[in-house]
């Protein structure tokens, strides 16, 4: 089952990235069809089920632009993202990534993380991090050069993991509930990658301190891009040694409870008084395909 926000439906053409004035032409041509960026918000139309796109001259003279890519008729799409502050110019039809994510069509639910991904980017990191320089775009703003110390610089991605914990007989999920989201959701177990950390370790350091267990038979399931701030979220499946040692680490995690299939199919038909993360989520792909691959299961 893939998880719909890691296809790849439209195409990046990022060979075209390296034409010389490749955006400004793109930015002349009344054929280009533009996404406009503030923060998280986009424009969208059609009760949140479809992107609403603008014409190059519709836009701030301020905002930054980046390439996209291309659609399938080959439509130029570019990007133009404009600070926090620039919410107004997204409309009173904008709407964030979280709030529409899941009922978006998968090609343009994964332009949208692109977009604020790197919208959030180009706005917040004009500045060298190694001399102080004001930097300029380049790669059809895909990168930034620095004149002043010739430093090239590139999207900052944080990597972190994803962890669903099942049974030694598989017949259980480990989840948890979250201080911050008020008691009756349960999700995976999650944490950033420290520095000089595999992600290997960073399962085995997160989950001995939110959930208190050690784990073995470590499974990569998926990845996926999130856009808060900046995240790859890397999806594993993993077995607990001893599941008697499940408990909350009493600050980030207030409670820790094995489910059973069938508690979790309920759960997953809306059904009973435990919600699970939303479907646009790495955690409901790692939920979800655990709850299917076992008896009962629809896979
Ligand atoms: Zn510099």
């Amino acid at each position: 089952m893939p998880v719909t926000v890691a296809t790849a439906p439209f195409d990046v053409s990022a060979e075209e990235r390296t034409v010389t004035g490749l955006v400004d032409a793109l930015r002349g041509d009344p054929g280009t069809r533009v996404l406009l960026v503030s923060g998280d918000r986009a424009p969208v139309s059609r009760g949140h089920a479809v992107l609403s796109f603008v014409a190059p001259d519709d836009v701030a003279a301020d905002a930054e632009w980046a390439f996209l890519g291309r659609d399938s008729d080959g439509v130029a799409l570019l990007l133009a993202a404009v600070g926090e502050r620039g919410s107004e110019e997204v409309g009173s039809d904008g709407a964030s990534f979280r709030e529409v994510g899941a009922s978006l069509p998968p090609h343009e639910a994964e332009l949208f993380v692109t977009a604020v991904a790197l919208g959030r980017w180009l706005v917040e990191a004009a500045f060298c991090p190694g001399c102080g320089e004001r930097t300029r775009t380049t790669m059809a703003g895909w990168a930034r050069h620095c004149d002043g110390c010739g430093r090239e610089h590139f999207p900052r991605t944080d990597p972190a993991v994803i962890v669903g914990i099942t049974s030694a007989d598989d017949e259980r999920l480990l989840l948890g509930a979250n201080a911050a989201w008020g008691g009756r959701m349960f999700s995976c177990f999650a944490g950033f990658i420290e520095a000089g950390e595999s992600a290997e370790q960073t399962i085995h350091r997160e989950l001995a301190e939110e959930a208190g267990v050690r784990v073995r038979d470590l499974r990569y399931i998926a990845s996926q891009a999130w856009p808060y701030p900046r995240s790859l979220m890397l999806g594993f499946h993993v077995t607990a040694v001893d599941e008697d040692e499940a408990r909350p680490d009493g600050e980030e995690i207030i409670e820790t409870r094995w489910f059973t299939r069938e508690e979790i199919g309920r759960a997953l038909r809306g059904e009973g008084d435990v919600s699970l993360p939303g479907g646009v989520s790495v955690a409901h792909h790692l939920i979800r395909a655990w709850h299917d691959a076992g008896p009962g299961g629809e896979g």
